[in-house]
C-alpha cells in the first residue's frame, strides 16, 4: 500500500480576527497577533524529525476527496486496533517473502461502530506513550489528532505536536496549539488562549506562532467551536 505522507509545511496561522480571508495557499503571509513580534517573512520549516518513525496515521485515499463543504463538524472517533494488509511484491527480483505487509489503523465511533476516517475526525492517539520522546518533556504520550484535507488526501494534524514555525524552538514544556472542549462534546476549539501567559515557555503556556490555525499543503484552516473551518 502506498501510504503517501505529505510533507507538512506548517505556515504561520492567521489571527482569529482575520479568519475568513482566504489566502493563496502557496503564498501565505503571516499576520502577527496584536501582541506578537514585528512581522517577519515566513520560513517554511519541516517539523523536527522524531526519534522513531511516526505511526502510520495517514492513510492513502483515492483523490480527490469528494464534496468537502465547510464548515465540517468535528467528529469523535477512537482507534480500535490495526489490520495487516498484504500486497504482492512488484520488485525484480522479488523480495523474500514475495509480499509487503503494512499495518492499517482501524477506527470506530465512540459507540463501537466501525468507520472510515474522514475529514473532520478527531481522536486521541497513544502511539508514542512510553516508546519515544516527542518534542515535549512533559507529554504523557497521548496526542490529539484532527483529520484535515491536504492536497487531495487525508492528513493527520498532530494538534499536540510542535509547529514548524514555533518561536520557542528549544522550549519543551509549552504547546504550540492550545485546545479546549472536546470532540465528544461537540465543542473542540483550538487557539492560542493558554492558561499560562508566559511568553518564554513553561507548562500551560504557548509560543508566538500564529493564532492556532493549521496550514499544510493546500489547506489552511482552524478548529473553532466544534467545526473545521477554512481560514
Ligand atoms: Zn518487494
Ligand atoms: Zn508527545
Ligand atoms: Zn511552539
Amino acid at each position: 500500500m502506498n501510504a503517501r505522507r505529505p510533507t507538512p509545511v506548517l505556515s504561520a496561522p492567521t489571527p482569529v480576527g482575520r479568519a475568513g480571508v482566504l489566502r493563496s495557499p502557496r503564498a501565505q503571509v503571516p499576520t502577527p497577533a496584536p501582541d506578537a513580534a514585528p512581522p517577519r517573512r515566513p520560513v517554511p520549516v519541516r517539523p523536527a524529525p522524531l526519534k522513531q518513525p511516526a505511526p502510520a496515521l495517514v492513510r492513502s485515499v483515492r483523490p480527490p476527496i469528494p464534496g468537502l463543504v465547510f464548515p465540517i463538524p468535528i467528529r469523535a472517533v477512537v482507534q480500535v486496533g490495526t489490520r495487516t494488509d498484504r500486497e504482492p511484491c512488484k520488485n525484480d527480483p522479488l523480495c523474500e517473502p514475495p509480499w509487503h505487509e503494512s499495518s492499517v489503523p482501524l477506527y470506530a465511533l465512540p459507540d463501537g461502530t466501525p468507520t472510515e476516517l474522514r475529514v473532520g475526525d478527531s481522536f486521541l492517539g497513544e502511539d508514542h506513550r512510553g516508546k519515544w520522546e516527542c518534542a515535549w518533556s512533559n507529554c504523557d504520550g497521548r496526542h490529539l489528532y484532527v483529520i484535515i484535507p491536504c492536497d487531495g488526501i487525508l492528513h493527520t494534524w498532530d494538534v499536540s505536536g510542535k509547529a514548524g514555525n514555533c518561536t520557542l524552538k528549544d522550549e519543551r514544556e509549552h504547546r504550540c496549539w492550545v485546545h479546549h472542549g472536546s470532540a465528544e462534546a461537540g465543542n473542540l476549539h483550538v487557539d492560542k488562549a493558554a492558561s499560562n501567559p508566559s511568553k518564554t515557555g513553561g507548562p500551560g503556556s504557548t509560543c508566538r506562532a500564529g493564532a492556532g490555525s493549521i496550514g499544510v499543503g493546500d489547506f489552511h484552516g482552524f478548529v473553532h467551536g466544534g467545526k473545521l473551518v477554512k481560514a
